[in-house]
């Protein structure tokens, strides 16, 4: 198998075709300490790409609710537990990614992996914010662990070593060499569901009617007139922001994704020990422990964690953060200039300015206008 350098596991790998870097990658930071579970993102999709027959179950974006929430059923904790044993050295992981897993212990497969059953799609976030039956008046609960929770926003990871494509008997799986979206051929597709099986995120959905696979095309039609995907525009908490990311070592600090990536690293994978190399990035929430982010997110979480504490006294990154939600347009670059946050197109024409700090006006308690008294709150 050719090796592959993966610079999320600071290490080279083996995966079944050469590494072939698109011009450029597309990609994203969801803020997970902002998103509220407003689930607008998922119905804004849903809306645009999954209205249609055999799709009815699909949900190309969702939000589940960690540590218990699923979408499917147990997708994470399944993949994790085929794996095996998951260690790290510093930023290096030790450990088999899913396709080495594969190349030892499953002869004839790309990936360690597996097809949910039917019924784990039935019930996205089943039993995670309402109780399972009636509550007697007085009743409460306890759980074995200080309550925390958190949302978990997922789409496909328009992966730079997708498993959807590397497993595909029919090679009807592409990664766009323009923009690296990974997209499935639906004429070419015969509907095995490798793709499924292998790809550990479960991002990969099988249309009963039309009886081929179909997954999140990252809004294509919209990144190519310039602007940001549906989930990102109609997201109510802000969290979200598109941009291209590059390698580390070309990394440029004026990109969004580019600067809270690699320049401030507060924004990490998910799995990185998948080996899947992902372009969607998340700041872990705050308020979780450390170990349970770890294997999530890798070992860079603490820094990652102190590093968004500081961004109140960090302009370029509270500009950044800032900047999330505030255009449909695709930032292409930002700065930060005169206590504002300004990000601009491809062209370099202004496409959002934001200030860094919410101006406050302080209203006469008296209007002569409309002779009424008001209160002011602070
Ligand atoms: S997240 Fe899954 S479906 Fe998306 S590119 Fe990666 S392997 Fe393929
Ligand atoms: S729209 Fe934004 S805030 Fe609402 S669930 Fe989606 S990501 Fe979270």
């Amino acid at each position: 198998m050719p090796r592959v350098y993966n610079w999320q596991i600071n290490r080279e790998m083996e995966y079944p075709y050469p590494a072939a870097a698109p011009q450029r990658q597309f990609a994203a930071v969801f803020d997970i300490n902002k998103c509220i579970a407003c689930q607008t993102c998922t119905l804004a999709c849903k809306n645009a790409w999954t209205a249609g027959r055999g799709q009815e179950y699909m949900l190309w974006n969702n939000v589940e609710t960690k540590p218990y929430g699923f979408y499917p059923l147990g997708w994470d904790v399944n993949v994790l537990r085929l794996l095996g044993p998951q260690s790290w050295q510093g930023d290096t992981y030790t450990g088999m990614t899913i396709f080495e897993a594969a190349a030892k212990n499953e002869e004839g497969r790309v990936a360690v992996g597996y097809i949910p059953d039917e019924q784990d799609w039935a019930t996205p976030n089943i039993g995670e914010d309402e109780a399972a039956g009636l509550v007697q008046g007085g009743a409460y609960f306890t759980l074995p662990h200080p309550v925390w929770s958190f949302y978990l926003q997922r789409v496909c990871n328009h992966c730079s070593y997708p498993a959807c494509l590397a497993a595909c008997p029919r090679k009807a799986i592409y990664k766009r060499p323009e923009d690296g979206i990974v997209l499935i051929d639906q004429e070419r597709c015969r509907g095995y569901r490798e793709c499924l099986r292998s790809c550990p995120f479960k991002k990969v959905m099988y249309n009963q009617v039309t009886r081929v696979s179909e997954k999140c095309i990252a809004c294509y039609p919209r990144v190519e007139q310039g602007l940001q995907p549906f989930c990102t525009i109609n997201c109510i908490g802000r969290i979200r922001i598109n941009g291209w990311i590059q390698q580390p070592a070309e990394a440029d600090p004026e990109s969004p994704v580019d600067f809270l990536v690699h320049a401030r690293k507060v924004a990490l994978p998910l799995y990185p020990q998948f080996g899947l190399g992902v372009n969607i990035y998340y700041i872990p929430p705050i308020h979780v422990p450390p170990p349970y982010l770890r294997q999530m997110f890798g070992p860079r979480v603490e820094a990652a964690i102190a590093t968004y504490r500081r961004a109140k006294d960090d302009p370029d990154l509270l500009g950044v953060l800032l900047l999330q939600g505030a255009t449909d347009r695709w930032i292409e670059k930002f700065r930060v200039r005169g206590g504002e946050a300004i990000g601009y197109d491809a062209r370099g024409d202004e496409v959002a300015r934001v200030p860094l700090k919410e101006p406050v006006y302080i209203r006469p308690e008296f209007d002569r206008a409309l002779a009424v008294f008001r209160q002011n709150i602070t």
